[in-house]
């Protein structure tokens, strides 16, 4: 059995984990993180990717949306590469209570966040798609968060300075001396057993992290709480979208990248569900009746793919129901709370506050393990934002590129695109023809940030994410798998069939229509042109 040893493990690969081991490496500490699946596949990769101003949380959580807008003006500042400043609205509608409108624009004064109202006329001119029937209009400092984007930076810094990343492996107990922890014993992808000690073990796990308080004996019950969202085919809108009402479900929508989607529901699940991620055609139908409502081109456009997150919510003070149960930060030091040293769970929160989750957490860990750095995370940028260049004089550097390219990689990769773009043929060829992404790009992600397969590869580069949804490139990416990530002609196969039924999983609740015929489109291309599934069941026949 391989041993291995550090100062602190992480468990979790999701954003709060990865920015724990970026702040704790910062301060000078030795961290493994473990990652059952790949980084951001927990409710980090399956939520809106909303940069809150906080407005949604300031009447009935002021905590909360002071929080966000702190982090919010942070995040711009050290994460812009993963950030799109849209701004937000939120609209009254006709059959809103009216009287909310002054609560969030004093709930707003109260946090601190900026929110002005404006009339019906600018909202109008600022998105033009907008019901315009809406009867007042209030704008917040709303953005997009790209939380692939954010989760690589973090640990990619966190690895250049001395951290271990383990993808694809999984905590399956702990190690104990007596009631203290003293490290985790894992298994990888390839059934291979890694015993990991350390002083601390951060219980970074979201939803998973009841499961991990079980191996170490401790009960902490989570209150798992679906989320689910519907992307559509393009850019219906360029700001985020909110309705000014109390949090309901089908209230929010925000455009990301190419396309907009349209969010969220919230169904408390039993815990035993929560790997299952099934969409139920009425939440569908809410988000899309109440998406129409905001925004009416909603029924004219192609809802591509619908995919859902399960909430991290820990009920500190009783309430048991989704929404009520505070979205606040929760930090459990399992030495007070339940008398098991070397364990700490931070959960609850939100991706956008996962810096301060991180700073709190390894604060706690460092004033146990006798570390006296301070959080540095707040100023110093991530990989990729270390200086802010205007993309019109990135083009000029990268001049004999296409500028769609520059463009595109400039966005995903920041000032990391150095590193990518060079004059070689392989930044011209074009394998996802909707989101951009080059064959130089898709090199640069399976050498550089960790990735397995065409699912992890598409969480770095959104190969597969546009408005075919992996039609035309998901070959091509896996061809290159065997090119560049040493995948065998049979490796390559399996890897596209797995990335196919993932795709898959997204588009099944969503077939009508164009969809529909879309997705007959990639099964006659995928079986009836490339006889994939004979392909798949005759690997002996391929390596003969
Ligand atoms: C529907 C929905 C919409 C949301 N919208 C927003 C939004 O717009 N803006 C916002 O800021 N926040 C939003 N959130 C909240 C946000 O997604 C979460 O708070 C945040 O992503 C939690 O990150 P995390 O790293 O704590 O957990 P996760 O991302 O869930 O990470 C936990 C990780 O632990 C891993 N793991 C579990 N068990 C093990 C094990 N035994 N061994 C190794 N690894 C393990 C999992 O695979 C997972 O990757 C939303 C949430 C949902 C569900």
């Amino acid at each position: 059995m391989n041993r291995m040893e550090t100062d602190v493990i992480v468990i979790g690969g999701g954003a709060t984990g990865a920015g724990t081991i970026r702040d704790l490496a910062l301060r000078g500490v030795k961290t493994i993180l473990i990652e059952k699946n790949d980084i951001a596949s927990g409710a980090t990769g399956r939520n809106h990717g909303l940069l809150h101003s906080g407005a949604r949380y300031a009447v009935k959580d002021p905590e909360s949306a002071q929080e966000c807008i702190r982090e919010n003006q942070i995040l711009r500042k050290i994460a812009w590469h993963c950030i799109e400043d849209t701004g937000g609205l939120f609209v009254t509608l006709p059959e809103d209570d009216p009287a909310y409108h002054s609560l969030l624009l004093d709930g707003c004064k109260h946090a601190g966040i900026p929110a002005k109202e404006i009339s019906i006329k600018k909202a109008l001119q600022l998105e033009p798609n907008l019901n315009p029937h809406i009867l007042s209009a209030i704008t917040v400092p709303d953005g997009t968060i790209d939380p692939f984007r954010l989760t690589s930076a973090n640990m990619l810094d966190a690895i250049e300075r001395g951290a271990k990343v383990l993808t694809h492996t999984k905590v399956v107990s702990v190690i104990k001396k007596g009631t203290e922890i003293i490290g985790v014993l894992c298994r990888n992808i390839h059934g291979e057993e890694i015993e990991i000690y350390a002083k601390m073990v951060v219980n970074a796990a979201g939803v998973w992290g009841q499961e991990i308080c079980n191996l170490a004996g401790i009960d902490l019950p989570m209150f798992p709480s679906k989320g689910s969202m519907l992307i559509i085919d393009y850019r219906i809108n360029g700001v985020v979208i909110n309705r000014c009402r109390p949090p309901a479900d089908g209230d929010i929508i925000v455009p990301g990248d190419t396309v907009s989607l349209i969010g969220t529901t919230s169904k408390e699940i039993p815990y035993d569900k929560i790997d299952e991620y099934t969409i139920d055609d009425d939440e569908i139908d809410v988000l899309l009746s109440d998406g129409e409502k905001m925004i009416p081109n909603v029924r004219f456009t192609r809802a591509l793919r619908a995919y859902c997150g399960v909430r991290p919510l820990v009920a500190v003070s009783g309430e048991k129901q989704g929404r009520n149960i505070s979205r606040g930060i929760v930090l459990i030091d399992h030495k007070e709370r339940d008398g098991i040293d070397g364990l700490v769970t931070i959960s609850g929160g939100k991706l956008m506050t996962y810096r301060l989750m991180a700073e709190k957490t390894a604060d706690l860990v460092c004033s146990k393990i006798g570390v006296k750095a301070k959080c540095k995370t707040d100023k110093i940028p991530l990989p990729g934002s270390e200086h802010k260049f205007t993309s019109r004089r990135t083009m000029k550097k990268f001049s004999g590129i296409p500028d769609s390219v520059v463009g595109s990689t400039f966005y995903r990769h920041g000032q990391r695109l150095r590193n990518i773009l060079t004059t070689d043929k392989k930044n011209y060829r074009l394998i996802c023809e909707c989101e951009m992404v080059t064959e130089g790009e898709i090199e640069y992600a399976i050498k550089k940030l960790n990735v397995h397969d065409l699912v992890d590869l598409r969480r770095r580069t959104r190969i597969g994410m546009g408005p075919c949804q992996g039609e035309l490139c998901a070959y091509r990416g896996s061809g290159l798998f065997h090119e560049y990530g040493g995948a065998s002609p049979e490796g390559s196969v399996e890897l596209l069939n797995d990335f196919l039924e993932e795709r898959w999983k997204g588009i099944k609740p969503v077939l009508w229509g164009d969809g529909l015929r879309e997705s007959e489109f990639t099964y006659w291309i995928y079986e009836g042109l490339f006889g994939m599934s004979n392909l798949k069941n005759n690997k002996k026949g391929l390596k003969q």
